[in-house]
């Protein structure tokens, strides 16, 4: 086995703190959801930058563990996988009705699939495909309850018919019918089973009006664990591979999943303050006692959410030790107790990362602020450079450095 590592952003001299991606997690959650789904085919999805992760490198990794496709929001980010050599399957979701021609050309001439959910989207792609000469390839979606993208059961008709003439017209080919659901996190609702009942009456009525959708797919990562029932021809998995947890009563520990992110900070400076010391603005925390606190140098400015204050941990030094006093923009600080227990300048704190390493999860931090993890990768900043551990599989750009 080889192990390959790069880096990306700021050079580790002057590091005030670095985001970790191990891609060997990605790799082994996409092979463990891959065994867990009746599924037979594959979407990582990798919006939002691989929810943080960095778009390529994720990518590669989870079709490298056998993810035959790749889902994003938008179309640049689409676009961003084909510039990068990446070849596979991709879907788009986010129809903007403000994208420039030039990109949706580009998108229909790099084998980008579209989701479209209306007559005036299909119009638009199908107008560009025809001067391309070349058919786009679509999925179309299903407002099966959401009430976001996709066209609503009484438009369903109208569109799969506009669709058909399309393809007729060799302009468009329909690869794909979808939905999301509505209680995506919550697969016991019976907001699902409903949903999905519309989806597969939503099929038959595509079938019927000429259409061959080769992929029905509709379950993100709480329904991939939770009800295979719902698999179809594809799943669409997100958190689950970056070993998130996709809804309160599903631990990711349970599946085999591990998380891939791992966020750690210096320690620059300790200090002893004696009982009686406000820490921070407004000196919304008070010793009670002689303390040693420890300087952190992350903030909010760094995605370090304000509300962390006094309600979570980091892991320093061996042990747990608490958020104290409000955090800064770039800087907040933890309180070692009445000893400094031998942490001292230039050691590391393992913000959140995997549990099983006795860290705090992103997902403990989410549940301090009242969220999830997600969000708590998400806003993780883009001035943090990330550092990429990819142990079994060839890196096609082996030594040569990432530019974020
Ligand atoms: C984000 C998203 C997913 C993935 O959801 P997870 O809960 O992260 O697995 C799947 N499908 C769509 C349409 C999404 O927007």
């Amino acid at each position: 086995m080889r192990r390959n590592a790069h880096q990306t952003g700021t050079p580790m001299t002057v590091l005030s703190g670095q985001v970790s991606v191990d891609l060997s997690a990605i790799s082994d959650n996409v092979r463990a959801l891959r065994r867990l789904t009746p599924a037979p085919n594959f979407m990582a999805v990798v919006k939002g930058n691989a929810y943080g992760h960095g778009l390529v490198d994720v990518a590669q990794a989870a079709l490298a563990a056998g993810a035959n496709w790749l889902g994003t929001a938008q179309l640049t980010e689409a676009l961003a996988l084909r510039r990068a050599g990446i070849t596979a399957p991709v879907l788009s979701w986010l129809y903007l009705a403000t994208a420039s021609s030039e990109i949706i050309r580009d998108a229909v001439e790099n084998d980008v699939d579209m989701s479209l959910g209306s007559a005036a989207q299909l119009d638009a792609v199908a107008g560009i495909a025809k001067g391309l000469g070349k058919p786009a390839a679509v999925h179309l979606e299903l407002d099966s309850g959401l009430s976001r993208g996709g066209a609503r059961a009484e438009d369903w008709s109208n569109l799969v018919a506009a669709a058909r003439r399309a393809e007729l017209a060799g302009i468009l080919t329909v690869r794909g019918i979808w939905t999301h659901l509505a209680w995506a996190d919550v697969p016991a609702h019976p907001g699902n089973a409903a949903a999905v009942n519309a989806f597969e009456e939503a099929v038959r009525q595509a079938r019927e009006a000429g259409l061959e959708p080769e992929l029905r797919h509709v379950s993100s990562s709480a329904n991939i664990l939770d009800r295979p029932e719902f698999a179809f021809d594809m799943v669409r998995a997100g958190l689950a591979i970056y070993g998130l947890a996709p809804a309160d009563h599903l631990d990711p520990a349970d599946y085999g999943l591990r998380p891939a992110l791992t966020v750690t900070a210096p320690v620059v400076l300790v200090k002893k303050v004696p009982a009686g010391t406000g820490v921070s603005y407004e000196h919304q925390a008070i010793t009670h006692e002689p303390r040693f606190l420890a300087l952190i140098p992350l903030g909010y400015a760094d995605g370090i959410p304000k509300g962390i204050s006094g309600r979570s941990v980091v892991q320093l030094g061996g042990r747990r030790v608490p958020v104290i006093g409000k955090v800064c923009m770039d800087q907040f600080m933890v309180d070692l107790g009445p000893e400094a227990g031998g942490v001292s300048v230039g050691d590391t704190a393992v913000l959140f990362g995997d549990p099983n390493s006795g860290a705090a999860s992103a997902d403990d931090w989410g549940a301090a602020i009242g969220s999830h993890g997600d969000e708590i990768i998400n806003r993780i900043a883009p001035r943090l450079p990330r550092a990429y551990e990819c142990p079994d599989y060839e890196d096609p750009e082996d030594g040569v450095p990432h530019v974020a």
